[in-house]
């Protein structure tokens, strides 16, 4: 059985006192969190101390939205995953599109990105996720995975549950636009299809696949409906209370 996650990605919004309010309101506005789901939030890096605090004893993990491939050094800029988990994050999201786009990391560096998050004792979100040519030209099970199982190259998890993989069409993030439920859940499908033949059945069970991309209240609960989509990795939603409350409950409904 696997826990559905609705974790949160910031990306790079709110100051240290605006986060600390919405740490608050978010808790109040929750109650107790409810065992059946898990709630996450990925705040940028300054924060992270601060949600440690926030969140400390209240059930609600965080992480961080990227970590660098490297573990220690003369890495001018970079932030080491050890030093994440040290916070006492439980998550690093790696191979956001947008830092596949943005600042070209490839699967390769992704892979070493998800070795080091590991090594931590982290558990990588590795996203992935075609852009929109590729899907009009049919072609976005086979790119998926292809970028799936280059950004895995190595990477040895062992236990299914230090494993999230989110399924972030590129087309869908912050525009507006979501994949259809099916296409969703024929995706996630895929991709733990992908799983079993790189790790093997049971683990691939164990693993959970999100999907992410323009998730609102209105749509979660569909998506949610797909067997294979045990949660959602959220942006624009997540950086107000009300959605994000709404999303988490909406969790705990599967
Ligand atoms: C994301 O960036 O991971 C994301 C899914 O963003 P949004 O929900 O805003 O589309």
């Amino acid at each position: 059985m696997r826990t559905p996650l609705v974790a949160g990605n910031w990306k790079m919004h709110k100051t240290p006192s605006e986060a600390r309010v919405w740490f608050n309101e978010f808790l109040d506005e929750l109650g107790p969190v409810p065992s059946e789901a898990e709630i996450a939030i990925l705040p940028s890096f300054p924060l992270l101390p601060l949600a440690a605090e926030e969140l400390a004893g209240s059930g609600v993990a965080f992480g961080a939205q990227d970590v660098s491939a490297h573990d220690w050094g003369a890495f001018t800029g970079e932030v080491s995953a050890y030093q994440v988990a040290d916070l006492g994050a439980k998550y690093a999201i790696v191979g956001h599109s947008e830092r596949r786009k943005y600042w070209r990391e490839d699967s390769a560096l992704v892979a070493e990105k998800a070795k080091r998050a590991l090594e931590a004792g982290l558990v990588p979100i590795l996203c992935v996720g075609e852009e929109l040519e590729v899907r009009e030209r049919g072609e976005a099970i086979p790119f998926v995975v292809n970028q799936l199982l280059d950004s895995l190259a190595g990477v040895e998890p062992g236990d299914p549950a230090r494993l999230v993989i989110a399924y972030e069409p590129v087309w869908a993030i912050g525009t507006g636009k979501t994949a259809t439920p099916g296409d969703a859940e024929v995706m996630a499908e895929a991709i733990r299809s992908a799983l079993a033949t790189r790790y093997g059945e049971g683990f691939a069970e164990g693993v959970r696949v999100l999907y992410g991309g323009s998730i609102k209240p209105e749509n979660f609960a569909q998506i949610l409906a797909g067997p294979n989509v045990d949660g959602g990795l959220v942006g624009g939603a997540s950086l107000e209370v009300a959605s994000f409350v709404a999303l988490s409950r909406l969790a705990v409904g599967l």
